[in-house]
């Protein structure tokens, strides 16, 4: 699966910034972020700029991971990952029991339902194994139905090297779309690139989620 084409960074630097106090904290510098929003065709000539993140009022993020090759430990690493992106708590995830309970469904099934009407951000990772996060956002809406699904899935046997380390990355890279980064990255160094090598996210991906996570999103997330 290719991605999008990447988006110029400087759509990113032409971005309003909300002016709010906790902005200044970040070490990276505010030009060290890649296009995290969806930009896509609202007509002819026309486009819309999605963007998302979870709101603090439904934090934790509750995340249900498939007890299977080993995709909790990977989740939980995940979520850790991302968590220590934010030094104020912007972002916060826990796994729960129940996929009836949960925000963001973790499987290592491929196959999407019939109707169901996802939108596929496109994973590459390495070639041990495959990702890719579907959320549903009906035509004209602004709000995403959860739960959004995010697939794992190795290419080859589990066992083999390899594959367990690019399921790791592979995980945290999809939960990176989860949380709001709807984009990937044109560095080869950071986790959301297209097809993700590193294990950790870069100072580049903390930057990001951070900028996502101080600009007043346009997309909501229903009840569940
Ligand atoms: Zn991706």
């Amino acid at each position: 699966m290719k991605p999008a084409p990447a988006v110029p960074i400087l759509l990113v630097l032409a971005v309003g910034w909300g002016g709010l106090s906790c902005a200044d904290i970040a070490a990276p510098s505010r030009s060290q972020v890649y296009e995290w929003r969806m930009i896509t065709s609202s007509g002819p000539g026309t486009t819309d700029t999605l963007n998302f993140h979870w709101p603090r009022s439904r934090l934790p993020v509750r995340i249900w991971a498939e007890d299977r090759l080993d995709l909790p430990a990977h989740v939980q690493n995940g979520i850790q990952q991302w968590r220590s992106a934010f030094l104020y708590g912007e972002f916060d995830a826990v796994r729960v029991p129940d996929s009836n309970a949960a925000d963001v469904i973790v499987t290592s099934q491929v196959a999407l339902k019939a109707g169901f009407r996802g939108t596929r951000l496109a994973a590459g990772a390495a070639p041990e194994c495959e990702g890719g996060t579907d959320f549903v956002l009906p035509p004209g809406s602004r709000q995403i139905q959860l739960p959004i699904r995010v697939f794992v899935s190795p290419r080859f046997d589990p066992a083999l090297p390899g594959v367990a380390e690019c399921l790791a990355l592979t995980t945290t890279h999809e939960l990176g779309h989860a949380i709001g980064i709807f984009a990937h990255s044109p560095f080869d160094t950071d986790i959301m690139y297209s097809d993700p090598t590193v294990s950790a996210l870069s100072a580049r991906d903390r930057a990001t989620a951070e900028r996502a996570y101080h600009l007043d999103p346009n997309l909501t997330a229903s009840a569940r």
